[in-house]
């Protein structure tokens, strides 16, 4: 609904709706959307569009595994958010998800694979455990180093990330979302905030304003938030294999993590290449003026993984490369929790490194906890974050 209001002696336009979402990434983009479901009308922000390469869903792609060690709320999140991402793309006959598998890489004495592996039985996850030998058969164009066993998950994959989310609005907007690019302004203190000021000088009031904004959440609230999140820069690079060489794309190659290694790895998709991602955090990282230009170092880095681990690919050239920031919160759990002060404001990010698959669990999270009914997770809270950086979810 749109409201003609008088304000500062200039006519400005009001956007008047149940709901307004600061931010269409992942988190944002599904938030609006389960919202709007739920029979709310909302308003959708973002200050440079849906899957801008500035924001942390604007990557080319994400690994989609369900296994979270012994963290089953997680498994069970991905599970559902894994078919609601399904219901999206075949209702729109986009193919944005791929079934390549995702392997993990495990050492010995690595009791998160062992959890996940149980957690993976409980929720009836279709995997299966490879030992050395069988790995080796399978992958030969694999070198396993220090790892012992890999388990793979079958049904999981790689979603195609920017894609993904502008499919999410293209959605909420056919339900009528009211879409905008503008910058919001960081609210005024206030104990209930009426509207919100956009940078193209407009007024956007809500019932309730929920702030989906990744990196940005420390800058907007930086009481709040300047010590709960933190952006870190992460690089990420594409090599190409040797003409018509099909060991690097699905079916051959699976998606795959090493989480003591730091490292995890996307088959060649699209014919981008082959993808290996550093999952160590890195600097502090400021997503609007930070330059995006990959560091000597982490390529050098990106090189020697492929040395040890993929020595077909040894001097395979470098055919794309990107620097995105995570969204860490202190142990890597979300941030999803009422302002302090402000009664009807919500404050929804810490997506850290594993956020992006979870986007249609978050949106009805949200959902759920803006109806007053739903009991919060407490480790979702802003209680429940401590300052220090002791990541415990990967
Ligand atoms: C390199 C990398 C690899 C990753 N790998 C994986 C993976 O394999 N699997 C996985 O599940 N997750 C992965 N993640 C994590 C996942 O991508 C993030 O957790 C997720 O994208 C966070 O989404 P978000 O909506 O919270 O933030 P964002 O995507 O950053 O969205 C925030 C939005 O807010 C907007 N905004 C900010 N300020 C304002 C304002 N004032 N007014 C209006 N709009 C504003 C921005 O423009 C932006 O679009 C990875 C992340 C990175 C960086």
């Amino acid at each position: 609904m749109l409201l003609y209001t008088f304000h500062s002696g200039f006519e400005s336009m009001s956007h008047v709706s149940d709901v307004a979402v600061i931010g269409a990434g992942v988190f944002g983009a599904w938030t609006a959307l389960q919202l709007r479901r739920s029979g709310r009308s909302v308003t959708l922000v973002d200050a440079f569009g849906a899957g801008n390469t500035r924001s942390s869903s604007g990557g080319i792609s994400r690994v989609f595994r369900i296994g979270y060690g012994h963290d089953a709320l997680y498994s069970r999140w991905a599970q559902r958010s894994l078919t609601a991402w399904l219901e999206l793309f075949r209702d729109g006959r986009l193919e944005l998800f791929t079934q390549t598998g995702v392997l993990w890489m495990t050492r010995s004495d690595d009791p998160m694979t062992d959890e996940t592996v149980d957690t993976l039985r409980r929720l009836r996850v279709p995997f299966e455990i490879l030992d050395r030998a069988e790995l080796e058969r399978r992958y030969p164009q694999l070198s396993f180093g220090p790892v012992t066993r890999g388990v793979l998950e079958s049904e999981a994959g790689v979603i195609m990330a920017r894609r993904a989310v502008q499919a999410v609005v293209r959605q909420a907007v056919r339900q009528s979302v009211d879409y905008r690019i503008t910058a919001v302004t960081p609210p005024a203190d206030t104990e209930h905030l009426e509207s919100v000021r956009t940078s193209d000088g407009d007024r956007i009031t809500a019932g309730t304003f929920v702030f989906a904004c990744g990196p940005w959440l420390p800058t907007l609230f930086p009481a709040t938030l300047g010590d709960r999140i933190h952006p870190t820069r992460q690089e990420v690079f594409f090599f190409g294999s040797a003409p018509g060489d099909r060991r690097f794309a699905p079916p051959a190659m699976p998606a795959w993590v090493d989480f003591a290694g730091g490292v995890y790895g996307v088959p060649d998709l699209e014919g981008r290449g082959f993808k290996v991602g550093l999952d160590h955090h890195g600097p502090p990282f400021d997503p609007d003026l930070g330059e995006r230009r990959v560091s000597d170092g982490a390529l050098e880095v990106a090189r020697m993984i492929l040395t040890r681990r993929v020595p077909a690919l040894d001097a395979a050239p470098l055919l794309e490369a990107h620097v995105c920031q995570y969204s860490n919160s202190s142990n890597g759990d979300f941030i999803i929790d009422r302002h302090p002060e402000m009664d009807n404001v919500w404050l929804v990010g810490g997506g850290s490194g594993h956020g992006f698959k979870h986007g249609p669990a978050v949106g009805e999270y949200v959902t759920a906890q803006l109806s007053d009914r739903a009991t919060p997770e407490a480790r979702f809270t802003l209680a429940a974050h401590g300052t220090a950086q002791q990541r415990k979810v990967f």
